[in-house]
């Protein structure tokens, strides 16, 4: 059997340029998956359905829930978000790296449910940095600005909960660095399993001989 993939779960503050890390990781390595998140928030100028997020009713959405179509799901900001179980599943076992980029309390629950998967966690390198960040991309109102700065407060609470942190100075080397912290999650005993299964049975027959 082909070795299953790892699970990755980025969050950040809004506007810390989570975003825009993963998509570079996504061009620049063909080991990650991205999963495409099903939310009730309506689409920014520009996104489409299907390609950054599937834009539902909130009825489809209850609907997804109740028939366990969602790995986890959260509200944010007064919209559901949540990330559809099939796919995920699928390309986990098609042995890919599975990206979820998603908040603090979806990542808590995904978490739960796979102990073995990857947490990071974005920020910019200060607050007054992200402030910038989010009034400068000019795709929210300043009511939504506020909700998200004392949102991304709240989320500062959990940062502990995370196995990494990344402070995104300058892009390319956040991308690295997301990249190689997934490379030494592949060296954790937890998926050497087999591995060690066998170099275990190999050194006890050696015992036995010096016995
Ligand atoms: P935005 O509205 O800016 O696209 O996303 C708002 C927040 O929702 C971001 O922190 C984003 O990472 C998070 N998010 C996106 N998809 C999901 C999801 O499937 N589940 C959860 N829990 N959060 C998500």
């Amino acid at each position: 059997m082909s070795k299953k993939g790892i699970l990755i779960v980025i969050s950040g503050f809004s506007g810390s340029g989570k975003g825009t890390i993963v998509r570079e990781m996504m061009e620049k390595y063909d080991n990650y998956a991205l999963s495409i998140s099903m939310t009730t928030r309506v689409p920014r100028q520009g996104e489409r359905d299907g390609v950054e997020y599937f834009f539902v009713t909130k009825e489809t959405f209850e609907r997804t829930i109740r028939e366990d179509g969602l790995i986890e799901y959260a509200d944010y900001c007064g919209n559901y978000y949540g990330t559809p179980r099939a796919y995920v599943e699928e390309q986990l076992n098609a042995g890919k790296d599975v990206i979820l980029e998603i908040e603090i309390q979806g990542a808590l629950k995904v978490k739960k449910r796979f102990p073995e998967c990857l947490l990071l966690f974005v920020t910019p390198p200060s607050a007054a940095e992200l402030k910038r960040r989010l009034t400068g991309r000019g795709t929210e109102s300043p009511e939504v600005i506020e909700q998200r700065l004392s949102r991304a407060y709240e989320e500062s609470e959990g940062v502990e909960a995370y196995d990494y942190i990344v402070i995104n100075d300058v892009l390319e080397s956040s991308v690295e660095e997301v990249h190689s912290l997934v490379e030494a999650a592949r060296r954790a005993p937890v998926r050497r399993e087999a591995f060690i299964q066998q170099i275990r049975k190999e050194l006890k027959e050696f015992a036995k001989g010096a016995e």
